[in-house]
């Protein structure tokens, strides 16, 4: 922040407040009908049904701040500040989150012949899940723009992710999550001092209930009904071409329920070759999901622009069971722009490859990620993915909050 920076150029005019702290937000876009609405107001969906995405000044940013600056910088997510939203770095709330280890999984990876496969490891993030990046930066950004209290349906991760920050920031959380979400999760929001709600039902279930409490005083921030929680989310983007030098890998896998991480990894990376600051190369992109709640991989499969939403079912891996995913034109958008592809797994697989990583490489992933480690093995064998290509799986939460992924003895 010591550095001085030009006027912006191009691309609209940052916010005032962003010149601040180094933020070059102009303003939020709608993706579908290109409408512009105004960053300095709470938003939610646009008019269109869509959900916004942020737009920064790159131009700006790119005459203001470069790759080596921020290798300098802290391990935490807010190194990529200027292509964050928060213009005041005093409603930062963060618990040291972000810049996770990219870790090789050489042994794992040489058995199911891909050597060059990566492990993104998120489950050491603050709250356990990668959900922490989402709710840093849209906790903070609610904070700044004047909102008291935020509402959100959820499987688990996020609400647990939501309601600690929103305490960590002074706001008040109330969460819906379906009685079958995992127990850790609710004990999260218990700590956290948010209002509770355990819903005898699915995910739209629980929205259903949150719709029914929003008003004046109170925000919606289900998944990109804000636009906030996915730009924190895009630092998993920033951080994958950081760490590898800047560059990307050749396959990225996601297990994909919302899409947020996907969209966001996608958004980044765009954002980064439009700086110069990687080459032209995009990974494909792989939304990895449960055969029981596939309705990106059915779209995906039938070479359709949006999803048809999937009948109610469970699943393990829960953070993916999402049956209407509301950014499934983005995801698909991702998926056909970068030659990606949409596969889906079944729980006894997932569940017997966690079992043989963890003993390959001594890491506990969460089911959602050993999803991705199905679905490269299975992608391995019908040559999609090739034995030289560098392949990334987001291990998006630790095992530690799915105790009952693996048995032992005596039965329990
Ligand atoms: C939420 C969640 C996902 C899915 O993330 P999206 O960005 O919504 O697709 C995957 N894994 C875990 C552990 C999650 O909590
Ligand atoms: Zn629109």
């Amino acid at each position: 922040m010591a550095r001085r920076r030009r006027p912006p150029v191009g691309r609209g005019t940052p916010l005032a407040s962003s010149l601040m702290s180094g933020s070059f937000l102009t303003g939020l876009e709608c993706p579908r009908c290109g409408a512009r609405h105004d960053a300095t107001r709470p938003q939610n969906l646009c008019s269109c049904g869509s959900p916004l995405l942020a737009r920064y000044d790159l131009d700006a940013v790119g005459q203001a701040v470069g790759p080596t600056d921020i290798a300098g910088r802290a391990a935490d997510l807010w190194r990529y500040r200027e292509l964050l939203p928060v213009g005041d770095p005093a409603h930062i709330a963060t618990l040291g989150e972000g810049w996770t280890p990219l870790l090789p999984a050489a042994r794992y990876g040489a058995h199911i012949g891909v050597p060059r496969l990566l492990v993104k490891d998120e489950g050491l993030v603050p709250t356990g899940s990668f959900k922490a990046r989402g709710a840093a930066v849209g906790v903070s950004r609610a904070s700044e723009l004047g909102i008291r209290h935020v509402a959100m349906p959820t499987n688990g991760n996020a609400g647990a992710a939501w309601a600690l920050y929103a305490a960590r920031a002074g706001l008040r959380a109330t969460i819906a999550m379906p009685a079958a979400a995992p127990v850790i999760t609710r004990k999260e929001c218990v700590v956290a001092g948010a209002e509770l709600y355990i819903v005898d039902g699915l995910i739209g279930d629980a929205g259903r209930l949150i719709a029914g409490l929003i008003g004046e005083t109170v925000f919606d921030v289900s998944t990109l009904k804000e636009p906030y929680r996915l730009e924190g989310k895009k630092t998993m983007g920033y951080e994958i071409a950081e760490q590898l030098g800047w560059r990307v890998p050749d396959v990225i896998l996601y297990p994909t329920g919302g899409g947020v991480g996907l969209i966001g990894i996608h958004k980044a990376l765009g954002e980064l070759r439009e700086l110069g600051w990687i080459g032209d190369k995009a990974p494909r992109l792989v939304a990895v999901q449960s055969t029981v709640c596939a309705p990106v991989v059915a779209a995906f499969e039938a070479g359709a622009r949006r999803a048809t939403p999937w009948p109610d079912a469970h699943t393990v891996a829960f953070g993916i069971t999402v049956p209407a995913p509301l950014g499934d034109e983005l995801i698909l958008d991702a998926l056909y722009a970068t030659g990606g592809t949409a596969i889906a797994v079944d729980d006894a697989e997932l569940l017997a490859d966690l079992r043989d990583f963890g003993a390959r490489e001594g890491m506990w992933l969460c089911p959602e990620g050993a999803a991705c480690l199905t679905a490269a093995r299975r992608l391995r064998a019908t040559g999609w993915i090739g034995a030289d290509d560098e392949v990334v799986i987001l291990n998006t939460g630790t095992g530690l909050k799915y105790p009952d992924s693996v048995e032992a003895w005596p039965e329990s």
